[in-house]
């Protein structure tokens, strides 16, 4: 299976995954009428969505280049990941006002075991799916599968300490606990929210590899650049599952064509062999355009 198809089948049963566990956490809610578990199963609705929407995005980053897009539609996944920011900040304000709405009003918790139970069923298949969209989303590339991976997790970590909180408020008998515990609950979701617009942000602002694989890239070309003089204004950037490089090699002047373009086919191959969906482009330069800036070929 191609890794796009796997990506898209991956995105697609996040769906049916999301739809799942959101049943179940509002079964947690109807059992015990706790006011943390009810703002738990509210931020499920939202991954149902942003699920929907990250499958449609992946869908549209998998479009081959065209007409009007001929450097392909990846970034498509940046802009379902920021939407998927804004999502989980809007579910973290129904969180604080359902919170509120605990803190007023007087309630109660019945069938507590139950409901923990039930919600940690819930949590326990949200902790699977978040490992498994982050590890193929790391290693896919995608930022959109990446995206529903992290918020999911912090979904995770929002159960546990919903159920801490849950605990807690029957061991002490301080209903005011459960409100509060709706509150953090919120401020978790937001702060996720927030991590998730900053980092698709930063991919649609054009963001270098990192240092890691910049450095790699440049090795690669320094080890197949022999015949060449030197390699300067190295670029590189991210979008989504592919990698763009650009740079400067200066040949002998009297070089011919066929031999500079000899050289830029083979270091093509390599950064590609060495960076899965690496496009590269070189600009060919005489002698007389070396930089001191540049990187010299042994
Ligand atoms: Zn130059
Ligand atoms: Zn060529």
């Amino acid at each position: 299976m191609s890794s796009s198809r796997r990506v898209s089948q991956l995105a697609y049963w996040s769906i049916l995954v999301a739809f799942a566990v959101m049943g179940i956490k509002f079964v947690a809610w109807w059992l015990t009428g706790s006011a943390a578990l009810y703002s738990d199963a509210l931020e499920s609705i939202v991954n149902v969505i942003a699920a929907i929407i990250a499958w449609i995005a992946i869908g549209i980053s998998n479009k081959p280049a065209d007409r009007n897009h001929q450097y392909g539609h990846q970034k498509a996944e940046y802009f379902s990941a920021v939407v998927e920011g804004v999502l989980i900040v809007l579910a973290a304000l129904l969180i604080f006002y359902s919170a509120y709405g605990a803190l007023s009003v007087d309630h109660q918790i019945v069938a507590p075991v139950q409901g923990m139970l039930v919600n940690g069923i819930a949590a326990a298949i949200n902790a699977f799916w978040a490992w498994l969209l982050i590890s193929t989303g790391a290693r896919e590339k995608s930022p959109a599968l990446l995206a529903d991976g992290r918020h999911i997790l912090a979904d995770v970590v929002t159960s546990i300490g919903v159920l801490a909180g849950l605990i807690l408020t029957i061991a002490t008998g301080w209903i005011v606990l459960d409100a509060i515990m709706a509150f953090v609950v919120g401020a978790n979701v937001l702060r996720e929210g927030w991590k998730v617009v900053a980092s698709s942000v930063d991919g649609l602002m054009d963001v270098a590899l990192d240092a890691e694989e910049a450095k790699l890239i440049e090795d690669t070309i320094l080890a197949n650049a022999t015949g060449a003089i030197e390699v300067h204004d190295i670029k590189t950037r991210a979008s989504g599952p592919v990698s763009f490089v650009e740079f400067h090699l200066v040949v002998d002047g009297s070089m011919s064509v066929k031999a500079a373009h000899g050289i830029c086919d083979r270091i093509e191959a390599a950064i590609h062999s060495v960076v899965a969906g690496a496009k590269t482009t070189i600009h060919v330069e005489p002698d007389s355009k070396e930089k001191d800036s540049g990187l010299k070929i042994s």
